[in-house]
């Protein structure tokens, strides 16, 4: 099979739908629910019944004001709703009320960490995003042979609730640049509480634009549409599958046709759904029942002032003024709840890199799904519990073991230490009796060291944790031996 992306480079252009955390819909006051009954969660206007009309939802333009700022759009104070008219059962209007030539928010960027091989710091770069604008969700079409046999029921219980569209630039190289990509959007999004981004829920949704060109060229490839890919995994995979065909069509001398694909995960193939219909298609106008909507620009400057610190600013400060390597301080602002607790330990305990360290090593292993605010353990029981080894009355290898007990139940460190019996043997008296024990008992392996197999140092080291049950700090007996065999005693 050719390697695709030797000879092609690869165009990635994204769309992601993300939904608002509003407690109502974007235009009626039936509530945005999850797992209601079919059905239950809307208004006449949801059903598109003769007479209603739309009311813009505040506070969903709010949160449109606040991803645009936090993207480094531009807010426009000026924008207008139209209709994108198609026919589906589950859309009873005939048309979704969406944003078009006229968005809220356009020209801004949002920067991603490019995963680097082999232990190299992680490369940034400012990803381009187009536009970002308010639209309305449908409802959803079910298909299920034992609830309805060969026909289709329609729940409207999604239909209109608030949707953000923000579409990239095709400034995206790889599949693993549109993973990168889209984590940071969403870190972004809860960061900023503008959308919880549950792709379990349907909340965040991406549709990838994939084309190739040869390697040098200047000029876009024809591209090809991915729709409805609610897992980073699949995106990649989805990707990477769309980039192998389209190279195999190109290789063979053919054309790529611009087309709508389906990606399916068993055969890890994109499969065409339906040749690309055109912006024409939807009869976009601007909807008659809503007038422009018009934003003061002081109440965009007062969002701006609310908007919390954002993960690319703690980044660069968690560099600056906490020393953290560029790659410790990217994997912390990942999460924010991560970010947050790291801080506060940091404050309590006092070395920020050892700390990140501890945090990014040994905490995250421990916490598996859980994030570390829903866990017994409170910062500063994470900073004691590094003081026990700082002082080396704990090695690093316990501290690991008593985490999962410390998360789950919280606690004193130290009292745990002591009642686990874990407190470190490291001070020179009680160490040096098991030192020199094991050194009378292996005078073989003693007398080769001497004559210069070093790896034998590892034996005995080992000979006294085993001795002291992994009690005794690494560093201490290393130490110890060297010292006693330097002697030539
Ligand atoms: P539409 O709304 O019809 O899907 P847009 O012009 O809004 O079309 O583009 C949608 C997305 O496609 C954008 O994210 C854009 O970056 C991306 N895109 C446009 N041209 C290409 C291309 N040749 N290759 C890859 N992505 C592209
Ligand atoms: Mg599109």
């Amino acid at each position: 099979m050719p390697r695709a992306g030797s000879r092609y480079e690869v165009v990635i252009g994204l769309e992601v739908h993300t939904q608002l955390r509003t407690r109502s819909k974007l235009f009626s006051e039936a509530p945005v629910t999850f797992g209601e009954k079919p059905n239950h969660a809307v208004t006449p206007y949801c059903l598109a019944l003769p007479g209603t009309l739309p009311v813009l939802n505040a506070r969903a333009v709010e949160l449109a004001i606040r991803a645009g700022l936090a993207t480094h759009c531009t807010v426009h104070t000026h924008s207008v709703f139209a209709r994108k008219n198609y026919f589906y059962p589950d859309l009873p209007k005939g048309y979704q009320i969406s944003q078009y030539e006229e968005p809220i928010c356009t020209g801004g960027w949002l920067e991603i960490e490019v995963p680097a091989a082999g232990g190299e710091e992680p490369q940034r770069r400012r990803i381009g995003i187009t536009r970002i604008h308010l639209e309305e969700d449908a409802g959803k079409s079910i298909h299920d042979e034992s609830l309805f046999g060969e026909g289709t029921l329609v729940d409207l219980n999604r239909a209109g609730v608030p949707l953000l569209e923000i579409v990239s630039e095709p400034d995206l190289r790889s599949p693993e640049e549109a993973g990168a990509y889209l984590r940071a959007l969403r870190e972004l999004l809860r960061a900023i509480e503008v959308s919880e981004a549950d792709m379990e829920k349907g909340q965040f949704r991406c549709d990838a634009n994939v084309s190739i060109r040869p390697e040098g060229s200047r000029e876009l490839g024809t591209r090809t549409e991915l729709k409805n890919l609610n897992s980073f995994r699949f995106v990649e995979e989805a990707i990477a599958a769309e980039v192998g065909r389209q190279a195999e069509i190109l290789d063979a001398g053919g054309r790529v046709q611009q087309a709508t694909l389906l990606y399916d995960p068993d055969r890890r193939r994109t499969r065409v759904m339906r040749v690309k219909e055109n912006a024409d298609d939807y009869r976009y106008f601007p909807d008659p029942d809503l007038v422009p909507l018009r934003i003061d620009p002081a109440r965009i400057e007062a969002i701006r002032a609310e908007l919390p610190e954002l993960p690319e600013a703690r980044r660069a400060r968690f560099e600056a003024e906490l020393g953290l390597l560029p790659r410790e301080a990217a994997a912390l602002v990942r999460n924010r709840s991560l970010a947050e607790y790291f801080e506060a330990a940091a404050r309590a305990h006092g070395d920020p890199r050892a700390v990140a360290r501890f945090l990014l090593r040994d905490l995250l292993a421990a916490l598996g799904d859980r994030q570390p605010d829903e866990t017994a353990l409170p910062p500063e029981g994470l900073a004691r519990l590094l003081r026990l080894v700082d002082d080396g009355r704990l090695t690093a290898r316990s501290a690991r073991d008593l985490l999962p007990e410390l998360l789950e139940r919280g606690g004193d460190p130290e009292a745990l230490m002591r009642s686990r019996g874990l407190e470190a043997v490291s001070d020179a008296g009680a160490l040096g009796g098991v030192v020199e024990e094991v050194l009378r008992e292996h005078p073989g392996e003693v007398a080769s060291f001497r004559a210069g197999e070093q790896k034998l140092l590892n034996f005995l080291m080992g000979q006294v944790m085993r001795r002291t049950r992994g009690k005794a700090d690494p560093a201490s007996v290393r130490e110890l031996l060297l010292r006693r065999l330097g002697q030539g005693g």
